[in-house]
């Protein structure tokens, strides 16, 4: 049955809700107030002639026109996919825009979220089988289903949202979908993208190469934004967005505002700063300024505080006296995934943390990089929402037109691909050059991305999946991370390992505000295991099980307490794809040995991130790789040990290596011998290190005949 524009707007006026057959309620009503005047609803019954008549299409539209909430709820309303058993899917880039939209849509349908709208991130799913059929969820997700469901039966359409930021899953699902789609008639696919220039998309996805798939633009509507730029260069462009805020609030007409920075602990602090200069502003003269409310924005915080962000600012403190304002102060995610109504102000400082790979060194990290033409554009457009606005820049006009690239560059090409490729493997995928890719990544990435799954024996010498490879695809965890838990039975320490991988996979548990930092560190200093951070993270988590009656013990020791509460969640749910494969839990009682076969399991996953002490200085070189860094100040050791692994590769004001752990190098020679065949090593002090335990373990094994099978059967 297909369904055309006038039937679904009369569903939509009608007294009972199709989905709950309850009636519907007054909310509801209020909303699809506000849903009418959305640019898209206006476009409703084009957008189905177009619909019914292609496999796939393309959609763009200004952000804010109403592509990610009413799209999928037209295709909900059009070919009845619960009725074929089928739902939609509707990939988000963020984990936090995916939560956001699932629970907005719920309410605009009028349903409870987790029932017939959802969604589903990593580690937490928010659906009901058999009832849900709307699903938001990460491309990420998605990208794993596709591995046990190649061409995605489970879907009657699939919704790519947000094409235009060309994350790495998105890339991946557009070749993956473009081959299904001549599989399966019956799947519909639609590419939604904020950005204009849609053409290499259309064209991508048809079937003839001089051809494009048909465009559906929504008509949005933006007022003019005035933009200013800074004289000069801002030499820190964190006190200067403060400055500007406030500026705003002082001298401009009402309006809320935007301003985009870069990380959660940045976010924090300004919001901090700001609410704190605001109150200031007020004691001098409580009639000049209004009320001022500081939001922030980012993935790991909780689901209640993000709803804030739609909160009406705060109303004058006194009958008649100047209206208050809310500042939202943001990621990148509210650049396009997340539309704030009543932004009239956009404070734009140019950077944005971003993703970097090089694969020489085999180091990806996040770094606060200058942002792209294209990004402060669509940033600017967020002030022009409801009427006009105006957009500070926090750099000159002249940088604007001379620094900046044209276009953020796709993920694919700074990414470090190994779980991506492990991913293709798994689906069957043979030749990942020739690969029908938007923008192929730089064979070199490739390569070492091969490489690496080859050392951990994911792939065989000829690029063939085995059956340990086939299991670590299997785990949402990074192979290195996999690979760690997999082998963690042998050492008699699943129980701990899996531990150590649930609080590897969470943000940071550590609070340290900046008015309480000496407390914190106290605090911490006393659950620190010396050894290693790894084993500092276990301690803590096991203190936190043992702790569970005292509701304040998190907070009195400066730990998130909700994050703790998420490393409980990913433990069990890491935990049952363990008793999928028949993997056991396992400790051993001997707290010393336990703490030796925790670290031996961790040389198993990540032997490759390895760092050799060079002389007295506290500085480290990484095996092979030949970079020099420093233990993170964060690091819990008390010593320095001549031999680390560790967890990230960070580059602040200079390279650092954090999450850092001592390991022996006997063991790094006994279970990654491959990796550490010494013939392969370049002259220098690590290889005169590695050479010596060689050594000495050569002259002990002449002198002891029983021979240490355990290399053999453990090899990586
Ligand atoms: P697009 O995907 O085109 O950027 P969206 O569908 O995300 O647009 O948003 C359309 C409109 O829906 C927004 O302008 C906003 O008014 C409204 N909206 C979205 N999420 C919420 C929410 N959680 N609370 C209130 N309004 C929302
Ligand atoms: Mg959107």
């Amino acid at each position: 049955r297909k369904v055309n524009g006038d039937q679904v707007r009369r569903a939509l006026e009608h007294e009972i809700n199709p989905f709950t057959e309850q009636p519907h309620s007054a909310q509801y009503k209020e909303i699809l107030d506000a849903r009418k005047k959305l640019p898209v609803y206006a476009q409703m019954d084009d957008f189905y002639k177009m619909f019914t008549n292609n496999q796939i299409i393309v959609v763009v539209g200004e952000t804010g026109s109403g592509k990610t909430t009413q799209i999928p709820q037209f295709i909900v309303y059009s070919d009845l996919p619960h009725t074929k058993g089928k739902i939609i899917a509707c990939t988000q880039l963020r984990r936090v825009a995916a939560v956001s939209v699932a629970k907005r849509v719920a309410d605009e349908m009028d349903v409870e979220l987790g029932r017939h709208v959802g969604y589903s991130i990593r580690f937490e799913n928010m659906t009901e089988p058999g009832t849900t059929l709307l699903q938001y969820m990460t491309d990420g997700m998605l990208l794993s289903e596709v591995m046990n469901d190649p061409n995605l039966e489970r879907y009657s359409a699939i919704i790519l949202d947000e094409a235009h930021e060309r994350s790495l899953a998105t890339d991946i699902l557009m070749v993956l979908l473009k081959a299904s789609a001549k599989k399966r008639a019956d799947l519909k696919i639609i590419v939604m993208s904020a950005t204009l220039d849609a053409l290499k998309f259309q064209k991508y996805f048809s079937v003839r190469s001089n051809e494009a798939v048909p465009l559906f633009k929504v008509h949005g509507r933006t007022f003019p934004i005035e933009i200013f730029y800074t004289q000069e260069p801002e030499p820190d462009y964190v006190e200067a967005a403060i400055r500007t805020v406030l500026m705003i609030h002082r001298a401009e007409a009402p309006g809320d505002v935007l301003l985009f920075l870069t990380e959660e602990e940045e976010i924090e602090d300004v919001c901090l700063k700001i609410k704190l200069e605001a109150d200031d502003l007020i004691d001098q003269d409580p009639d000049a300024v209004g009320p001022l409310t500081c939001i922030p924005l980012y993935s790991s915080l909780p689901p209640q505080q993000q709803q804030r962000i739609f909160d009406p600012a705060p109303p004058p403190r006194t009958k008649g006296g100047p209206l208050g304002r809310k500042i939202v102060v943001s990621t990148n995610v509210a650049e396009t995934s997340l539309t704030v109504d009543g932004i009239v102000y956009v404070v734009d400082p140019g950077f944005s943390k971003q993703k970097v790979y090089n694969p020489r060194i085999r180091v990806e990290s996040q770094l606060i990089s200058p942002i792209s033409k294209a990004s402060a554009q669509q940033r600017a457009g967020r002030a022009g929402r409801t009427g006009p606005g105006k957009c500070f820049r926090l750099y000159t006009e002249k940088d604007f037109k001379n620094e900046l690239e044209e276009q953020t560059h796709p993920e694919i090409l700074k990414s470090n691909l190994s779980t991506a490729v492990l991913t293709l493997v798994k689906i069957g995928v043979k030749d990942l050059v020739r690969f029908d890719w938007m923008d192929a990544p730089a064979p070199e990435t490739l390569m070492r991305a091969l490489e690496l799954l080859n050392y951990l024996a994911a792939l065989d010498d000829e690029g063939n999946l085995t059956p340990l490879g086939c299991i670590m695809a299997e785990f949402p965890l990074d192979p290195q991370l996999a690979k760690m838990l997999i082998v963690s039975p042998e050492f008699k320490c699943s129980n701990e390992v899996l531990t150590i991988a649930a609080m590897l996979s969470v943000p940071n548990v550590w609070l340290r505000p900046n008015n309480q930092r000496r407390e914190a560190d106290a605090a911490k200093a006393l659950l620190t295991i010396p050894d290693g951070d790894h084993l500092t993270m276990l301690n803590v988590y096991n203190e936190y099980v043992n702790n569970q009656h005292d509701r304040n013990w998190a907070l009195t020791h400066y730990l998130s307490a909700r994050a703790l509460a998420q490393a409980d969640n990913v433990r069990k749910q890491l935990e049952r794809t363990m008793e999928r494969f028949e993997m056991e839990l396992v400790s051993l009682s001997d707290p010393v040995k336990i703490y030796q076969n925790v670290r031996q399991a961790l040389v198993c996953g990540f032997f490759m991130q390895v760092a050799h002490k060079e002389g007295e200085k506290g500085n480290y070189l990484t095996v092979k790789d030949n970079q020099v860094v420093a233990l993170h100040p964060s690091c819990g050791m008390d010593t320095q040990p001549e031999w680390v692994i560790f967890n990230e590769f960070v580059l602040t004001t200079r390279p650092y290596i954090r999450t850092v752990t001592e390991v022996r190098p006997e063991w790094l020679l006994e279970y990654a011998p491959t990796y550490f065949d010494l013939s392969s090593f370049l002259d220098g002090e690590t290889k005169r290190a590695l050479q010596r335990v060689v050594n000495k373990k050569a002259g002990k094994s002449n002198r002891d005949t029983t021979k240490d099978t355990r290399a053999r059967t453990r090899k990586q």
